[in-house]
């Protein structure tokens, strides 16, 4: 291949692939520099080939050679390749990554903590604390309690639960005192020795633990990316352990609730239902009675879905959540699985009407999946512009000149004291301020002026001048529902 070609002029062509439209090389070679990404780009024109060629950085592979990577896009016109750019500069302006530096929401200091780890900043925390309120709310709702649990356990636990013989790889372990230890890539083996602690009896099932709980997976550092490949992630962790007979209810109640906290984003989603694969554990009936459960949760719903056969975990059946964002890309956020394996491992059982000892069904689910991929599908969906009950700054109040600035106090210091996060600008020029709370994306910008002292309102654009009352309610009603101001 003729690109491949002229890269090797500057240095072995060691692996290559493909993401979309872009093209992307891993060259054995120290890392180059902004002139040598220009005068291959005027290499490939030489070639007749109009490309653009990123720096995408470098990373170190399994036996330790580090790597060049560079990201290409390449076309046969000129034309071709401007248009390109102008879709690919709008595209960046929603890059999650972009955005939260620009706005000062996170970023990753991989010198100091390391690669993949973000650190989300004040404003970036509120998002994901708000988005936790919202599953912890929908999780009252189906009388889930919640739960939480260290991040670290003894090499014992991951070898009972299997991840130590079929997940090590991904996990964080060392030596120390005598033990070996883990960081949790998992939060179910741990839940399961709260179930563990007491002995059950049938009527006190389902049992619902829920943690957001954090977790880490070393996924290849070349794949890291920003919030939604990362090392670090939270996930609103759902273990339902639950008897046979309750999966048809149980699986229904958490569809509504996943449907519910989709709609709230305004996301279109497709469901997916896997079945038994060849290689599974649990007997063959329990498999029939849990697809059955699915499936006829899925029909009493009248939620369309598709099926993949054979596709199911070998633990167990389960139903995927897809959303689409307003790019018309496709994200698979939640998913419910049911599990016949772990309860098996940990011999955990409860009491029937008949005293005898019966293993219960685990369902384990998320609804946001990771909360950091989650929050970064949605500043991309957004292009950062949040909702009012979600954006970092709700409110920002422009008083005109000094006269209005203890009315603005006044206004401000209210919102504060009903939970509204709000603030005061008024510094520089009006129309600098209102441009400066366009570019920080808050939610709601209000001006006030000698006629909104005087008449006791206050002017949002775009609205005719509101009351303070009027102004006070309708904030804290959309807050509440969820809804646009
Ligand atoms: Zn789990």
């Amino acid at each position: 291949m003729e690109v491949k070609n002229i890269l090797e002029k500057k240095g072995k062509v060691i692996a290559s692939g493909n993401r979309d439209e872009l093209l992307w090389f891993d060259l054995d070679v120290t890392p180059l520099t902004q002139t040598d990404y220009e005068n291959l780009e005027t290499d490939f024109k030489k070639g007749g080939i109009f490309a653009k060629v990123i720096n995408a950085g470098s990373h170190t592979t399994k036996d330790g050679k580090e790597l060049q990577r560079v990201w290409l896009v390449a076309y046969k016109t000129q034309k071709e390749l401007t248009d390109w750019q102008k879709d690919f500069d709008e595209r960046m302006t929603r890059d999650h990554r972009f955005i939260g530096e620009q706005l000062d929401w996170f970023h990753v200091q991989e010198d100091l903590v390391g690669p993949g780890l973000p650190l989300l900043h004040p404003k970036g925390t509120v998002i994901r604390t708000e988005l936790i309120n919202l599953v912890r709310q929908v999780n009252n709702e189906m009388g889930g309690e919640e739960i939480w649990t260290p991040h670290i356990a003894k090499s014992e636990l991951w070898k009972v639960s299997g991840h130590y013989d079929n997940y090590k790889d991904k996990m964080f372990m060392w030596n120390q005192d005598d033990s070996e230890w883990g960081i949790k890539a998992m939060n179910c083996p741990i839940h399961m020795q709260i179930y563990k602690s007491k002995p059950k009896s049938y009527k006190e099932l389902p049992i619902r633990y829920t943690e957001f709980g954090t977790v880490y997976r070393k996924e290849q550092s070349g794949e890291l990316h920003g919030l939604s490949r990362v090392w670090s992630l939270t996930i609103d962790d759902h273990h339902f352990i639950i008897r046979d007979d309750q999966i048809l209810s149980e699986i229904q109640m958490i569809l509504k609730a996943a449907i519910k906290i989709y709609k709230v984003f305004g996301m279109e989603y497709k469901l997916k239902l896997s079945t038994r694969p060849e290689k599974c554990v649990g007997d063959k009936a329990l498999w029939d009675v849990a697809e059955k459960g699915l499936k006829d949760a899925l029909d009493g719903l009248k939620l369309e879905f598709t099926v993949d056969e054979g596709e199911g975990a070998f633990y167990g059946p389960k139903i995927d959540i897809d959303a689409k964002d307003s790019m018309g890309r496709w994200w698979q956020l939640g998913t419910i699985q049911l599990d016949f394996n772990m309860p098996q491992r940990f011999k955990m059982t409860y009491v029937d009407e008949n005293s005898k000892h019966i293993q219960p069904v685990l369902v384990h689910f998320a609804l946001l999946g990771s909360i950091e991929r989650f929050m970064s599908v949605l500043i991309e969906h957004t292009g950062g512009r949040l909702p009012l009950w979600l954006a970092p700054e709700q409110v920002r109040l422009l008083p005109i000149g000094e006269s209005q600035a203890e009315y603005a106090k006044s206004i401000v210091n209210d919102l504060r004291g009903l939970g509204v996060r709000a603030k005061i600008d008024d510094e520089g020029t009006l129309g600098k301020r209102i441009r400066n709370s366009q570019t920080q994306k808050v939610a709601v910008t209000a001006v006030v002026g000698d006629k909104e002292v005087e008449a006791k309102t206050v002017s949002v654009r775009g609205k005719d001048p509101m009351s303070i009352e009027d102004f006070k309610e309708k904030l804290l009603l959309s807050i509440m529902e969820r809804s646009d101001f």
